[in-house]
């Protein structure tokens, strides 16, 4: 089989959750359906001059239709359907809150050139030297814990430096906030620069960033990711336009990118969705407008069960527009999503992709699902097509959820350990 495709069947596959040793379902997979995901999970298929409003990610929609090829074929052979879920307590769709550092502090000349973004009472505390308006992370980490949502802050410390901060940046990672790098002009395409960059942040903070943005969201596709791979980051999240809001990569869940001979990486892309800066500056838009096209990808996102990345500058918090964050992160405390940093959620997909379910035929029940390897908050989703019939659990697992419609009874599992489904 070409490389392209095995790359894309398995992608498919982890995407879903299927149970070890099904993907043979997908040997079938047109070559144009092929060809456009792995066009598009490269970056390859980007047009960023036009900002199309009902926007929609092509990956993610095949995603859905070989989910209904997975059913389709359990269907026909009267077996249950069963896949992991892909987020933490069966949450229905995650979001992922990241806050690029561009600057922590200003000269008063600065100040006065930018005085119309601020309030008056901002403004002349700032000028009597009363607060700094550039540094927000203890304002945003309040708001954040009103609705016990977490974050990611990435420093470009080759810029400044963040030692005299120390103490209250590892009192937010001690409290589950993640600290990451903000990687400097350059680094996107020179190894030794990002290396040096790697080393500032050690040298100031006292550890290795493990999480990743590049600034001006620089990037190029393998070079970039072979070296953020070979340094050891856990995730990158730099993929995302630039202009205005989109599927950059045409999906917006997390996955393992090719390299290029199409062998899988370790390295995990959180693709970035939503950026604040598109929105007022490249965009020009106003509040209003703004939150639309926010509530619009959450929706969106929703529906697929993807990952919305955002990216909000912590420098711009203060900023007139800047506090719609707020009123973002209200909106997803009503929404049945799961909310984090990066770091998190890039460690979660790689937790459920080391989580195995298989399938083996029982001598007596005939169908027997295993699950090993299950963490904390893992659930598995199962499907059954005969109604006459049901799910049981053997070991440390719990209905949480059962539906029927259609002639289907569909099955939400909350797993406390290494179980086994039988279809009696
Ligand atoms: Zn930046």
């Amino acid at each position: 089989m070409l490389k392209t495709k095995e790359y894309v069947i398995s992608f498919i596959s982890q995407s879903i959750g299927i149970p070890n040793g099904l993907e043979s379902i997908y040997e079938d997979i047109p070559d144009d359906i092929v060809k456009q995901i792995s066009v598009a999970l490269t970056g390859k298929d980007v047009h960023t001059e036009t900002f199309e409003e009902d926007d929609s990610p092509i990956v993610d929609e095949f995603i859905q239709w070989a989910q209904e090829v997975y059913e389709e074929v359990c269907k026909e052979n009267n077996i249950p359907a069963v896949w992991k879920s892909k987020w933490p307590n069966n949450k229905r769709f995650a979001v992922a809150l990241t806050h690029d550092s561009d600057s922590i502090e200003v000269t008063e000349e600065h100040l006065q050139k930018v005085k119309d973004r601020f309030s008056e009472s901002d403004l002349k505390e700032a000028l009597e030297g009363r607060k700094n308006l550039y540094w927000n992370i203890e304002r945003i980490k309040e708001v954040e814990d009103k609705f016990r949502f977490k974050s990611s802050f990435y420093f470009l410390t080759s810029e400044y430096n963040v030692e005299q901060y120390k103490d209250v940046l590892d009192e937010l990672m001690k409290n589950g906030w993640e600290i990451g790098l903000h990687a400097g002009f350059g680094t996107h395409d020179n190894e030794d620069k990002m290396k040096e960059d790697i080393v500032e942040f050690k040298k100031q903070l006292g550890y290795r960033p493990r999480g990743v943005r590049e600034h001006y969201l620089q990037f190029d596709y393998h070079k970039t990711l072979d070296f953020l791979e070979r340094n050891e980051f856990v995730y990158d999240t730099t993929l995302g336009f630039r202009e205005h809001p989109g599927f950059f990569l045409g999906t917006s869940m997390p996955f393992y990118p090719p390299k290029e001979n199409w062998e899988r990486r370790e390295i995990i892309e959180l693709p970035l969705i939503i950026m604040d800066t598109s929105l007022w500056g490249y965009m020009d838009l106003d509040e209003e407008s703004g939150m639309k096209i926010i509530e619009y990808y959450i929706a969106n996102i929703k529906k697929f069960g993807g990952l919305l990345t955002i990216l909000w500058h912590q420098e711009a918090f203060l900023m007139k527009k800047g506090e719609i964050y707020t009123r973002i992160l209200e909106k997803l405390s009503k929404e049945n999503c799961f909310v984090s940093s990066g770091i998190t959620i890039a460690e979660w997909w790689n937790n459920r992709n080391n989580f195995e379910i298989s399938i083996v035929e029982d001598s007596q029940k005939g169908w027997k699902c295993i699950i090993t390897n299950a963490a904390k908050g893992m659930c598995i989703e199962a499907k059954i097509f005969d109604l006459t019939k049901s799910i049981s659990i053997n070991g440390p697992g719990r209905i949480i959820d059962k539906s029927e419609a259609d002639g289907e009874i569909h099955y939400s599992i909350e797993l406390e350990g290494d179980c086994e489904l039988f279809y009696v």
